[in-house]
């Protein structure tokens, strides 16, 4: 063994002495000052003799450790580095949004929202398919109703993008940032960006992107960071199945704090009250807006259901989203992995208006 690997040698024992819990690596501590300054506001000042002011870094630590359900040390533990490693949002986990004065949310419940590029990682009916279907999740417990355009201001506008964007709030390549969204208002207002340096995946491995948009979409309906393991809105990833994906009761508390429950709606809609129901699926189709619910569909101005074979002969029953492509003129039913595409020619306002009345009578 010559000189050098002798010095290697001792150099590896020494870090194997030290690489007790507590980790100072110089690495690590630029990865986890990066983080606070990320998600945690901290504004880093050097601790030096010459400044009297204080390392802010252990406050903000304690901070993220208490988010997070650790143990609030101070210190650059294992269990905290292991934390800030995991991919997660991009939005801050204190209230960012209050600097924009209190609690933002959207003044209508009919919000458009539009697809500009796509990933080259999937299908774009993947993609299609996988937005409609994270909107719809929060679209199942609210009265908020989403319509995609083509052209023209959507409310949500949707974009995938690497590094900077133009909005001042650089991705970070492979891992760490996801994406991140902007709460409800003009402009960047609502607009949820996905980082493209990601994987992103229809289904399992890599990251789910209907996991993501489903949490992205949070934020642009007002939602900040909960600190509810298992909630959709923890900051970050967590694989679930996309098929039995469902929001936590803290997601839900949270959305209809800002907008009130589905029934709600519905029942404002119509002149009787529904019963405790949770639509498979809402969407527009020909400008009429149309309910599913296990084996049958309504619109908005129908009292009877309708079969949802009888117009789709090979659709599936109780199905995860729905969407109209007005542009392929075609209708897409998601239920698990599967997509169905159907000619919207079918399906005509005539045909739906067949008979006029009540929602929710006949539930
Ligand atoms: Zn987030
Ligand atoms: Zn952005």
């Amino acid at each position: 063994m010559g000189i050098h690997c002798k010095l290697c040698f001792l150099a590896s024992l020494l870090f194997v002495i030290h690489a007790g819990p507590i980790l100072k690596s110089a690495d690590d501590y630029g990865v986890a000052k990066n983080y606070l300054m990320s998600f945690y506001n901290l504004v880093y000042k050097p601790p030096s003799p010459a400044s009297r002011e204080p390392d802010l870094l252990p406050a903000k630590l304690k901070e993220m450790q208490k988010f997070f359900g650790l143990k609030v040390t101070g210190t650059l533990d294992k269990e905290t580095m292991a934390v800030m490693k995991k991919p997660r949002c991009g939005v801050p986990d204190v209230a960012a949004y209050s600097t924009i004065g209190g609690k933002p949310k959207w003044k209508t419940n009919k919000l458009t929202y539009r697809i500009m590029n796509y990933t080259p990682d999937m299908s774009n009916a993947e993609v299609d398919g996988t937005i409609a279907k994270a909107l719809q999740v929060w679209a199942n417990v609210t009265p908020l109703r989403f319509t995609r355009i083509y052209k023209g201001t959507a409310d949500i506008v949707i974009s995938f993008a690497t590094k900077d964007h133009s909005d001042g709030q650089p991705f970070d390549g492979p891992k760490g940032v996801l994406a991140h969204a902007f709460p409800p208002g003009i402009g960047l207002g609502g607009d949820a960006h996905f980082d493209d340096d990601e994987s992103f995946t229809f289904r399992s491995r890599d990251i789910v992107l209907f996991l993501v948009a489903a949490h992205e979409f949070g934020h642009s309906l007002g939602l900040a960071h909960s600190d509810v393991p298992g909630a959709l809105m923890f900051p970050t990833y967590t694989f679930t199945n996309p098929d039995r994906f469902s929001l936590s009761s803290d997601d839900i508390e949270g959305i209809q704090s800002l907008y009130g429950s589905n029934r709600a709606a519905l029942a404002a809609s119509t002149t009787r009250s529904c019963p405790n129901l949770v639509w498979d699926a809402v969407t527009t189709f020909k400008g009429v807006t149309v309910f599913f619910k296990d084996s049958s569909f309504w619109n908005s101005s129908s009292s009877r259901n309708n079969s949802i074979k009888r117009f789709w002969s090979n659709a599936p029953d109780k199905i995860d989203a729905a969407y109209e492509d007005p542009v392929q003129d075609k209708v897409f039913f998601f239920k698990g992995k599967q997509v169905w595409a159907f000619n919207g020619k079918i399906f005509s306002p005539a045909l739906l208006n067949l008979s006029a009345a009540l929602v929710c009578q006949h539930l």
